[in-house]
């Protein structure tokens, strides 16, 4: 079944990041510095530096340390305070995916595998490369197959009860004004 969604975080890739690595990069991070001062929407923020010996490639790996929580970094976020992803807690994209959205990515994952470039889940279930052998090939499908079966049944379950509408599109839709009027 479709379950209903989480609230939403905001988008990790929505909001505005500094990277440690792009600013020793651009040079603007000397070695042994231990405070970096960072300048977000007017607001100055002192952020200390960690230099660890890195083991293997030898020399060292800057972090920042983040203000919120201590913890080492590679990135930190201004929304609007500087503090790493988690005490922002922010979330990536695929976290925030739909369950329908998150099923669909798997059965086109599974087709992708077999070799099909286009079509979606509405071509026909691509047949066995060349280079798999026959029972690998059977047990694929079969598995895909059941995956798609219980996807197309969710899809038309959720179809039914509108829940596939766009947001802010809801008013208007025939669907809709039935259900006011009843
Ligand atoms: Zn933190």
């Amino acid at each position: 079944m479709v379950r209903p969604q989480r609230p939403r975080r905001p988008l990790i890739e929505r909001t505005h990041s500094i990277d440690i690595r792009r600013l020793k990069r651009d040079g603007q991070i000397a070695s042994g510095e231990t405070m970096v001062l960072l300048w977000t929407g007017g607001a100055r923020s002192e952020v200390r530096l960690a230099h660890l010996e890195r083991p293997v490639f030898g020399g060292f790996r800057t972090y920042f340390c983040c203000p919120g929580c201590d913890r080492l970094c590679d990135l930190l976020y201004a929304c609007p305070n500087i503090a790493c992803r988690r005490c922002h807690n922010l979330a990536f994209a695929s976290e925030n995916e739909t369950q329908a959205g998150r099923s669909l990515r798997r059965l086109l994952k599974q087709r992708d595998r077999l070799g099909q470039a286009e079509g979606g889940v509405v071509a026909p279930f691509p047949s066995k490369p060349r280079w798999w052998r026959w029972p690998r090939y059977l047990r694929a499908r079969r598995k895909a197959m059941q995956r798609e079966r219980e996807y197309w049944r969710d899809f038309h379950a959720a179809m039914v009860n509108g829940k596939y509408l766009p947001k802010g599109r809801k008013s208007g839709n025939a669907i809709n004004e039935d259900q006011d009027r009843r």
